[in-house]
């Protein structure tokens, strides 16, 4: 049984106990009435000795029985449920053996140990004492209520009836609660199911299932978010837009398979060099975008220029050892930036890089002054 079901059990076995002591004040209360109002024992002439001596004795031993549960329950290390049900046993005989025979239906009293069983949700406990009950019932009645009290046999078929029947009711309330639970693990796993599938889906509609990095679409979301943040807050914000060099030239020499794989091996690279706050995404076929927000140009550019390297000098074995190379374009966020842009800025920088002979990280910012020098040379 795991923990949580313990301390579940121990709460009940507490209920249990205070529903017994509540009976028990009751019957001392129903006692004290009869008594008051002068009621006598059948067979016998007014209260005498042996009849107080019967009271006190039997109404001494129950509060005897249940002061040891009492004990038991709150100091005993273990077996508490056996010492309620135990208790609950003995009690209940005890209590028929006062009502009886001053009250009708005081048999009923003998009911409790089964309706303790059902609370434990405890079949070989049902059982048991179910059929004790029943069996022990029919030696009252043959040794004592008919002697005794000349109690008609109607009377006990009727009481082994109910017996019978609250045995069936009982065993068949426990089926019916044990389906009942598997219904609803079943329901709970079913949802349990949909969840895991929901979130694989999820992470399918976000994922580029070759590179396991954010796909296109995530990627402009997270940017469109991160640059409203950016304009509200003024934090700083880099985009850097990756492109492997002469790819094409990878596929059309060792196949379409290989530009697979290195695109795998150039994505693990980018993630292992990333810190936790940046986001990479593949942008386009053998394109990838990476968001810095928390970073200076500086630091970013540092980065940028350690992914370069990173990916330089992987040897890609289905290449006969030969790496690949990428061109990196970096732009800064400044405020008043859009996301086009943005894309146009970290763009130009790319195609200068390309243009200048690949394999560098070029910002934007260089790229705007190359040009400019470039113009003013050419209108010398
Ligand atoms: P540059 O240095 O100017 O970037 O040259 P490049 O060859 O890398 O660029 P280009 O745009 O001419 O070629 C890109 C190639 O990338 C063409 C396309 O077949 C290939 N490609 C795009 N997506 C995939 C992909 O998912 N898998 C593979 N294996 N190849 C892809
Ligand atoms: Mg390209
Ligand atoms: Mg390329």
């Amino acid at each position: 049984m795991d923990r949580k079901n313990m301390m579940l059990e121990d709460r009940w076995h507490r209920k249990i106990l205070n529903a017994y002591w509540i009976v028990m004040l009751m019957f001392l209360a129903a006692q004290a009435v009869f008594l008051l109002s002068g009621g006598v024992l059948p067979n016998t002439v007014g209260m005498d000795k042996d009849s107080w001596l019967r009271l006190a004795g039997l109404n001494g031993l129950t509060m005897l029985i249940l002061l040891s549960t009492e004990v038991w329950l709150r100091y005993g290390p273990k077996h508490q449920k056996k010492a309620i049900a135990g208790c609950g046993f003995l009690v209940s005989y005890m209590f028929y053996f006062i009502i009886e025979p001053t009250a009708d239906g005081a048999q009923m009293a003998l009911l409790l140990p089964v309706l303790i069983s059902i609370v434990y949700f405890d079949r070989k406990m049902l059982y048991g004492f179910g059929i004790f009950t029943i069996l022990a019932y029919g030696l009252i009645y043959f040794m004592m209520e008919q002697p005794w009290y000349q109690k008609p046999v109607p009377e006990f078929i009727q009481v082994e009836s109910v017996f019978i029947v609250s045995l069936i009711i009982g065993s068949t309330i426990l089926v019916r609660v044990k389906e009942f639970i598997s219904y609803l693990n079943s329901v709970m796993k079913s949802e349990q199911q949909l969840l895991v599938e929901k979130t694989i889906s999820d992470k399918l509609l976000k994922m580029d299932a070759l590179t396991s990095l954010y796909n296109h679409k995530t990627f402009h979301e997270y940017l469109d978010a991160l640059l409203e943040h950016s304009e509200k807050y003024h934090l700083p914000l880099q985009l850097a837009i990756i492109d492997i060099d002469g790819f094409k030239k990878v596929n059309d020499t060792y196949g379409h398979w290989v530009g697979d794989l290195v695109l795998k091996q150039v994505a693990s690279t980018i993630t292992s060099i990333m810190m936790p706050n940046d986001f990479a995404a593949r942008y386009g076929g053998e394109e990838f975008a990476v968001i810095f927000a928390d970073k200076t140009l500086a630091e970013a550019q540092a980065i940028t220029e350690e992914l370069r390297k990173g990916i330089s000098i992987v040897e890609h074995s289905n290449m006969k050892g030969r790496a690949v190379t990428v061109s990196i374009g970096l732009c800064d966020y400044h405020p008043g930036d859009d996301k086009e842009s943005l894309f146009r800025k970290a763009d130009s920088a790319l195609y200068h890089a390309k243009r200048t002979g690949k394999n560098k990280v070029v910002t934007a910012s260089d790229a705007m002054f190359a040009d400019s020098l470039e113009s003013k040379v050419a209108s010398i």
